[in-house]
């Protein structure tokens, strides 16, 4: 049978991608928000694969009019891979969300999940867990989520360590594919929304020593870059 597309459902330029195509712009989309053009070695060390496969890929999505490539410029999405790239990052957020909130799922548990479940749910199934759960702005590590036209909130944030003795902060984002991260995070109380201080820090790269609440925690520099944070005035 001939698969056939129901009338009215969404056009987009919605021909279906395979999942390595999804991911490869995911990952594109990702460093360019961390501010740099993607080279291929970086893509090689986010999707952890041999950076001779990543250059082969890269040729063929800019066949298919979703990236363009320079050599000295590195990879870019076009506005097609860019929308493509939304679109993915809506499902896996969106889906996130849900298992948390609709499903009881701890948030360090969602990201596998919805690793898995962002190539396999259809934008309907998606839509659907959005409004089920009241249209949430962020997900449960409080990365934004895309609305469905591809509008999302591009604020960038600093990191937790890069803030200086006496500064205060509120949570805005935490990394969400590291699980024993979360837990960790979750122990010693860090999650979007909460004020955070830095209290003192030890020179040379050594630990901070933050205050949450009433309680006063030492984190080392690693963890605390992986946590992103709003700066408040004093
Ligand atoms: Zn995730």
């Amino acid at each position: 049978m001939t698969p056939r597309r129901a009338r009215g459902a969404p056009q987009d330029d919605a021909r279906p991608l395979t999942e390595p195509v999804e991911d490869y712009l995911k990952a594109i989309y990702a460093i360019e928000q961390s501010g740099e053009a993607a080279g291929t070695s970086d893509l090689a060390t986010r999707l952890e694969i041999a950076p001779a496969s990543v250059s082969g890929m890269v040729r063929r999505l800019a066949d298919q009019g979703l990236v363009s490539y320079e050599r000295y410029r590195g990879v870019r999405l076009t506005d097609a891979g860019r929308r493509a790239a939304l679109r993915t990052i809506r499902r896996h957020r969106v889906i996130e969300s849900y298992l948390a909130k609709a499903l009881g799922y701890a948030w360090d548990r969602v990201h596998a999940e919805a690793e898995r479940l962002e190539h396999a749910a259809s934008d309907e199934l998606v839509d659907r867990m959005a409004e089920a759960i009241g249209e949430p702005l962020t997900d449960p590590h409080g990365d934004p989520i895309p609305t469905r036209d591809g509008v999302i909130d591009e604020t960038r944030h600093q990191r937790l360590s890069d803030l200086a003795a006496g500064q205060r902060s509120r949570v805005k984002r935490v990394s969400d594919d590291d699980g024993e991260l979360l837990r960790y995070l979750a122990q010693i109380g860090i999650r979007p929304g909460v004020m955070v201080t830095v209290a003192e820090r030890a020179p040379f790269d050594g630990p901070l020593s933050l205050r949450i609440g009433k309680v006063t925690v030492q984190v080392g520099p690693v963890l605390a870059s992986r946590v992103m944070v709003e700066l408040l005035p004093d």
